[in-house]
């Protein structure tokens, strides 16, 4: 499998062999050899050009070098921190990391607006990892207490145009404020307008730029 020689451990590999991923595709050889180095990236893409494995995987790698297997809550702050223009995304997305994640002791869920707060809450304070999040409804989760940003090592922004089209740039300004300062941030966008430039001008440390 040529995903191994990426440097993705045997559990990630094993999983991709499972769901049918034999060869990485363009975004994934370029972008997973650069986030799992650490760098911030700017990536341009498209839906369909497994973006989301592109930025999935080397987050996991890299979490999984720090997995803590402990039952307490305490020990399993979210690490990862994905978030999405809208609740399909956010599902799709968790549905991938649920194939990806299969061999590695890490826990994801998923919050996104239009749906009862209490279960979601349930999940984010019994621990998480990993939280794959719509940006409304993750702040409403941090303003409830239901879960701090202030362990978060990686961040994503997938679909980033489409948020700021949203309108949800003061929000991501805002969550990305309640960061530790040296996390890393990969940045997903199908195009990159003066506002997208200027967030990763604000925020993101010397990133790697990659269009496939
Ligand atoms: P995405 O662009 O992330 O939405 O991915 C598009 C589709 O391609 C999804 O159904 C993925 O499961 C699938 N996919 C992503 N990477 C690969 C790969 N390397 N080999 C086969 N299928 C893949």
């Amino acid at each position: 499998n040529a995903f191994a020689s990426l440097g993705l451990s045997n559990e990630i590999v094993q999983a991709l062999d499972e769901q049918g991923y034999t060869t990485p595709t363009p975004i994934q050889s370029a972008a997973i050899p650069k986030a799992l180095a650490g760098h911030d990236l700017l990536a341009a893409a498209q839906t369909g050009t497994g973006k989301t494995a592109a930025f999935m995987l080397p987050s996991l790698e890299r979490l999984k070098r720090f997995a803590n297997t402990s039952a307490s809550p305490a020990m399993h702050p979210v690490r990862m921190l994905v978030l999405t223009p809208t609740r399909e995304l956010a599902d799709q997305i968790d549905a991938n990391v649920t194939s990806y994640i299969k061999h590695l002791p890490l826990k994801h869920t998923v919050v996104f607006g239009g749906t009862n707060m209490d279960a979601q809450a349930q999940a984010l304070r019994s621990g998480r990892e990993i939280v794959v999040a719509t940006v409304g409804r993750l702040l409403d989760h941090v303003g409830q207490k239901n879960i701090q940003l202030n362990k978060v090592d990686i961040l994503v922004l997938d679909e980033a145009d489409r948020m700021l089209d949203m309108g949800f740039i003061d929000d991501i300004r805002k969550i990305i404020a309640m960061l530790p300062k040296n996390r890393q941030i990969l940045l997903f966008s199908a195009t990159f307008a003066p506002e997208i430039k200027r967030l990763a001008n604000d925020f993101m440390h010397q990133p790697e730029t990659i269009e496939v």
